[in-house]
């Protein structure tokens, strides 16, 4: 068993979710290593839309997704893509995701997220308390709908994150510029915020040095479990890192790490594209497009598009075509924007999992825990995740927010609290 509270603990993953765990377990006084394969924000949570908004932090398998997702792959330029011949992962993570994708459970995937959003603007403000040094915007999301129809869906979604406890205040707008007259509604969903991603990381891993943690990129880790001298992390090159305790956050390539220890909820990359447009005024809100799935948020003087979703092996090679699809499918509906000094081409895998919610807590293997999984809203629910995971590995009792994502549910069947309070953190 590994002592609590555990004096040494080594994170695995330095995106949003291993470093917000890092900075919290120093703060609680562990001693902090983290180790990632390439380096800080290798994965997700660099080039991402930076959207902070709760109110639209919803479980992924939902019908309309899936009957709208599955007539879309017949277009070339569809923001959902999907190789021809998925691999066995793929097709099992596919079914599972079907299984849930029903109006009951994608409500039950929705109060299960709740206790993680519900705080998830003030873990934001709470790094930035504890001194670490990057700024949150408040605003409003202009939302553009091409068809009046449209919104329908929207508000269905707003009423239902509301229901389960989380503000939200939206109403219907005027069309304005910078969208273009094709733009037909608008809709403005208040009290959100966004951030700058890269500027969010580099703050996190600064204050982690500072506060006495490492950080040690390029140690890919190959395994994590007991050898004769207690708990260890193996990694290709160096010695193995002895310590009390460990958290897996690899993002989308969590499966290889923590299937071993009992984590079977199927999880695959759901890989996004983003790039920078200037714009010849500058931008004052984010802007979404949810008929292409596009997110615009204003970024270093121009604009960060994001979008797509593409099903596919975390490593694979960026597609320019995946890209450039984005960029044809936002073009007609945005003016402005200098559509020739497109740049900061990027691609990055979402940790999706079968159910929509995250694996955040305790493995079959004691010591080692999870965070991941967080789909499209890891970024919102980075800071809080990392917050109430240090909580549950330092004092080594279970976390109630935290007992929906246990990482060692059947992603199809919920987790009886007995058998929760048995397993403990
Ligand atoms: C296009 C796009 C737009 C998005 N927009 C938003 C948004 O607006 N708001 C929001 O909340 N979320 C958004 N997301 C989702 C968000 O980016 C992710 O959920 C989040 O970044 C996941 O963070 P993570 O730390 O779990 O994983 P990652 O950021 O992927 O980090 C995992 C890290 O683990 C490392 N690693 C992997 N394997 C190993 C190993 N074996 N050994 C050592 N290190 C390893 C990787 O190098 C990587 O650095 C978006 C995602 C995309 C793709």
């Amino acid at each position: 068993m590994s002592p609590h509270p555990p004096g040494r603990v080594v994170v695995v993953g330095a995106g949003v979710v291993g470093l917000c765990c890092a900075w919290h377990l120093l703060r609680r006084g562990a001693e902090v290593t983290v180790l990632d394969r390439s380096g800080v924000g290798a994965g997700a949570s660099w080039g991402n839309a930076g959207y902070l908004t709760p109110a639209m932090a919803v479980p992924l398998p939902e019908p309309g997704l899936l009957r709208d997702g599955l007539r879309g792959l017949a277009y070339p330029d569809s923001p959902l893509a999907l190789d021809r011949r998925p691999s066995a992962h793929t097709a099992a993570f596919l079914a599972g995701f079907a299984r849930n994708a029903t109006t009951r459970r994608w409500h039950r995937g929705l109060a299960g997220l709740s206790g993680l959003s519900r705080d998830s603007v003030a873990a934001f403000d709470e790094l930035i308390d504890g001194g670490v040094k990057f700024s949150t915007h408040e605003s409003v999301i202009r939302i553009g709908l091409e068809q009046p129809g449209e919104a329908a869906g929207l508000r269905h979604e707003f009423d239902a994150v509301r229901a389960a406890g989380q503000p939200v205040d939206y109403a219907d707008a005027p069309p304005e510029p910078p969208f273009s007259s094709r733009i037909r509604c608008m809709m403005v969903l208040r009290g959100q915020r966004y951030v700058d991603p890269g500027e969010v990381l580099a703050a996190l891993a600064d204050a982690i040095r500072t506060a006495g943690g490492e950080i040690v990129e390029g140690a890919n880790v190959t395994a994590t479990g007991f050898g004769p001298d207690g708990l260890r992390v193996d990694t290709w090159t160096g010695r193995p890192h002895a310590t009390d305790a460990v958290v897996l956050a690899t993002g989308a390539w969590l499966p290889e790490l923590a299937r071993p220890l009992g984590v079977r909820v199927p999880m695959q990359a759901g890989r996004g594209y983003s790039c920078t447009v200037p714009l010849r005024e500058p931008l004052a809100t984010p802007l979404y497009l949810p008929g292409v799935r596009v997110a615009i948020t204003p970024y270093r003087g121009g604009a960060r598009l994001a979008g797509t979703m593409e099903i596919a092996h975390h490593d694979a090679p960026f597609r320019q075509a995946r890209l450039d699809a984005v960029l044809r499918s936002v073009r007609p509906l945005l003016d402005g924007a200098c559509w020739d000094e497109v740049h900061d081409p990027w691609v990055g895998p979402r940790p999706l999992t079968a159910d929509g919610l995250p694996v955040v807590g305790a493995t079959a293997i004691p010591g080692i825990h999870v965070a991941g999984g967080h789909g499209m809203w890891g970024l919102t629910l980075g800071p809080v995740t990392g917050r109430l995971l240090a909580e549950q590995v330092m004092t080594g009792e279970p976390v109630p927010e935290l007992a929906p994502l246990d990482p060692l549910r059947k992603p199809w069947r919920s987790t009886s609290g007995s058998e929760r309070q048995k397993r403990g953190a």
